[in-house]
């Protein structure tokens, strides 16, 4: 009975006064629409359906207030100029990785990965636990970014060489593909280092405009088809042992937001930062069996020697980036560097151990 009296005319017309006379709240106010602009091609396994995934659980999260509309590398802005795309306002936010922007920051290589640098674990403790973000807001604040940990592959593997290496002269003269710091220590090796990004690998290795490259490890390898132009696949990628993806937003947008879209993006970055991982993880070892079975990949490790010419380049290569870098830099660089000295102590006798324990020959179950 007093439901029909609330629907009656009456009744409507003093629930709209009432409703009139109160203030809205803010979850009434207008829907946000932004641009996310990616490094990756189309529907890519692990960082393309990574960064769709990041933008729909902020759709979601926020019950549609803030919705995210994903373009892929080269349909908005070239898949290498998401830095710029986000710190001009032509996108609001981006999905990629930080070490493609090293030219304008030496000390970005260190959010994503530095040859013989920490695990995902470990700089996961160093951003989060360790001060690493706090460094990094005021990094990317000069160029109005805020940037967030928003993925990680892994350790990668060495990548697809055309040619067998057998020493470190056989480095000499390859024209190879390998972003970051890691790349600038394959040079100091007599290698013509070629940035490319992930959809243009495959057609320039395809005309031998390149001898090799690198991109991550067998799930995304597979899918790229590397494996149709040579079955050398070398291990491992020392080079990015354990690179992070980041999401980067524009940061006068970012602060002009209200604080729950704003914990909403970052707990929605931190959620892909282990998500991705455990793709990586969980589809890395059957993308390699299949890599090695049915397409006859050939698994090659590196010479010792050419480990540690690598170690000795890239020791000089982050030397470079602590002595010639600015204020900012020289700080990032020395508490990434000894968080790194703590953390290898501390992994010798946990992971690393607890691996070489379990690679020691015994009888166990193989499924
Ligand atoms: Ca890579």
């Amino acid at each position: 009975m007093k439901r029909r009296l609330f629907l009656s005319g009456a009744g409507l017309a003093a629930g709209a006064a009432l409703a009139s006379s109160l203030p809205k709240p803010a979850i009434a106010q207008d829907k946000i629409e932004w641009k996310m602009v990616t490094s990756w091609p189309r529907g890519l396994p692990g960082l393309a359906t990574g960064a769709e995934r990041l933008a729909d659980r902020i759709g979601k999260l926020s019950g549609g207030r803030l919705t995210i509309k994903v373009f892929a590398g080269g349909e908005l802005v070239p898949a290498l100029g998401c830095f710029d795309a986000v710190k001009q306002g032509t996108a609001d936010m981006a999905h990629d990785a930080a070490y493609y922007h090293i030219d304008k920051e030496p000390a970005a290589g260190f959010f994503t990965a530095v040859p013989f640098g920490m695990t995902a674990d470990e700089l996961n403790g160093w951003v989060y636990f360790g001060g690493g973000q706090e460094l990094w807001d005021e990094l990317f604040a000069k160029h109005g970014i805020k940037a967030f940990l928003a993925g990680n592959t892994g350790v990668q593997m060495g990548g697809w060489f055309r040619k067998e290496i057998k020493s470190v002269k056989d480095l000499q003269g390859l024209k190879f593909r390998m972003p970051g710091q890691g790349g600038d220590a394959l040079a100091k090796l007599g290698v013509t280092v070629v940035q490319l990004s992930g959809q243009d690998i495959f057609s320039n290795l395809q005309s031998g405009t390149i001898d090799g490259a690198e991109w991550i490890g067998p799930y995304n390898d597979l899918s790229l088809g590397f494996y149709k132009i040579t079955k050398m696949y070398y291990w491992p990628g020392f080079h990015e042992p354990g690179s992070a993806l980041q999401c980067m937003v524009n940061k006068q947008k970012f602060d002009a937001l209200p604080e729950d879209l704003k914990q909403i993006i970052a707990a929605a970055c931190a959620a892909e930062n282990d998500i991705m991982l455990a793709e990586f993880n969980g589809r890395s070892p059957a993308a390699l069996a299949t890599l090695v079975n049915e397409h006859k990949v050939q698994l090659m490790q590196f010479p010792k020697d050419v480990v540690t010419a690598f170690g000795n380049a890239s020791g000089q290569v982050m030397q470079d980036v602590l002595d010639k870098g600015d204020d900012l830099t020289k700080r990032i660089a020395k508490s990434y560097f000894k968080f790194l000295k703590d953390a290898k102590a501390y992994t010798k006798v946990t992971e690393a151990a607890y691996t070489a324990a379990r690679a020691l020959k015994f009888r166990y179950p193989e499924g």
